[in-house]
């Protein structure tokens, strides 16, 4: 079997990595001659709306699927027009390409999610402050990322100047969440329907970056981890999903309010290379290709140290008792991912020290 991937950055790389052993073939398109995932799978380098590289990308291939919700809407055009099979589906793509669209279907189907008002002009501010009340914060709909493309809205005088900061239309202003902590949930889908969901996580982010995942999310009650994996089931049966799904979430004292939705693999899910039966790599092939599903259960606990900025010495990395080190082989760049660290332990209380140990060297090397 092929897979073809649009972008061709360390998600393909761990995904082409899983396909591997199934014997499955990756092509990957991305426009960046060292393209992490360039070093173990076929590299076609070009645009990702660049028709010769679409139909180079797509050539053989069973499925295309994608490691990034941006894709060009040309681009999944023109393979549809090839007759090739991009999963998952167009409406995945469409619905977490915008915040409202994501909102409004998570609110439809009664996930908790923030207060929030749609602003497509300056004159909305006032309408929205109503609605939403300060503080809270302003997003673009669109193309955000690791907290690009928002600002914070301490009091209903600082909305207007945040408007024009993010270009007075297409925004979201949504009210500020008094979270504990965050939270996220990854599941899987398959062409057949059937569901798996990883244990629910607890994520930590610096500069707007995810920083550390602990898997499963220390200290949550069995009740609240499931209502997170029923969100995840939720909204992958209400997009019709196939493959692998992250639903970013809050934990709050009056329980779980859902942020964002990526409909991929995701950072918060690296743990699981190691640290599940099968990672949620494996389980987007498998599930791409409509093959069954593998078992998402932790084996023990897990925590994941992203590696951003530049990168700690190897060897002290690996010094570190069940440490698994991935590096993406990306040059070093401040807030640039590199790669990531895993610790897999039989218990929480086993994985402190060497937890600790990979976060010191980690945060050297994001200062650095
Ligand atoms: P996002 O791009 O939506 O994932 O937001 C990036 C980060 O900003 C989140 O991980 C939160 O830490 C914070 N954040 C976003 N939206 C809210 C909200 N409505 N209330 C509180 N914090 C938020």
């Amino acid at each position: 079997m092929r897979l073809g991937i649009l972008g061709g950055g360390q998600l393909a790389w761990m995904l082409a990595q899983a396909a591997e052993p199934l014997g499955v073939s990756v092509a990957v398109l991305d426009p960046s001659p060292d393209a992490a995932a360039g070093r173990i799978a076929e590299h076609v380098a070009a645009a990702y709306d660049d028709l010769a590289g679409l139909d180079a990308v797509s050539a053989g291939a069973d499925v295309v699927t994608y490691e990034f919700e941006n894709i060009p809407a040309a681009a999944v055009a023109r393979l549809a027009a090839l007759g090739v099979t991009v999963l998952p589906l167009p409406a995945s793509l469409t619905t977490t390409q915008d915040r409202a669209r994501e909102k409004e279907l998570m609110r439809g189907l009664g996930i908790h999610v923030a207060p929030y008002a749609l602003i497509d002009a300056p004159a909305d501010a006032a309408a929205a402050l109503t609605q939403v009340g300060a503080p809270g914060i302003l997003k673009t709909r669109r193309l955000g990322y690791d907290g690009k493309g928002q600002v914070r809205v301490a009091t209903a005088a600082d909305l207007p100047a945040a408007i024009r900061e993010l270009g007075g239309t297409d925004l979201i202003y949504e009210g500020l969440v008094a979270f504990t902590r965050e939270l996220s949930v990854v599941v899987a889908r398959g062409t057949d329907g059937s569901l798996v969901a990883y244990p629910p996580v607890e994520n930590e982010h610096r500069d707007g970056i995810l920083s550390c995942t602990v898997a499963p999310a220390p200290a949550l009650p069995p009740a609240q981890a499931e209502a997170a994996q029923a969100i995840g089931f939720a909204v992958a049966e209400a997009l019709g999903h196939i493959g692998v799904l992250c639903v970013e979430l809050f934990d709050t004292p009056d329980g779980i309010v859902a942020n964002e939705i990526a409909p991929r693999v995701h950072n918060s899910g690296h743990w699981s290379i190691e640290g599940a039966v099968t990672s949620q790599f494996a389980n987007h092939v498998r599930g791409v290709l409509g093959l069954p599903l593998g078992d998402p259960s932790a084996r023990g606990v897990a925590a994941m140290v992203n590696i951003v900025g530049t990168e700690p010495e190897l060897a002290a990395l690996l010094a570190i008792s069940g440490a698994s080190v991935h590096t993406y082989g990306k040059a070093p760049r401040p807030g640039r991912k590199l790669g990531h660290v895993t610790l897999v332990a039989e218990s929480s209380a086993a994985l402190a020290a060497p937890l600790a140990q990979a976060r010191a060297l980690c945060a050297a090397a994001w200062d650095a």
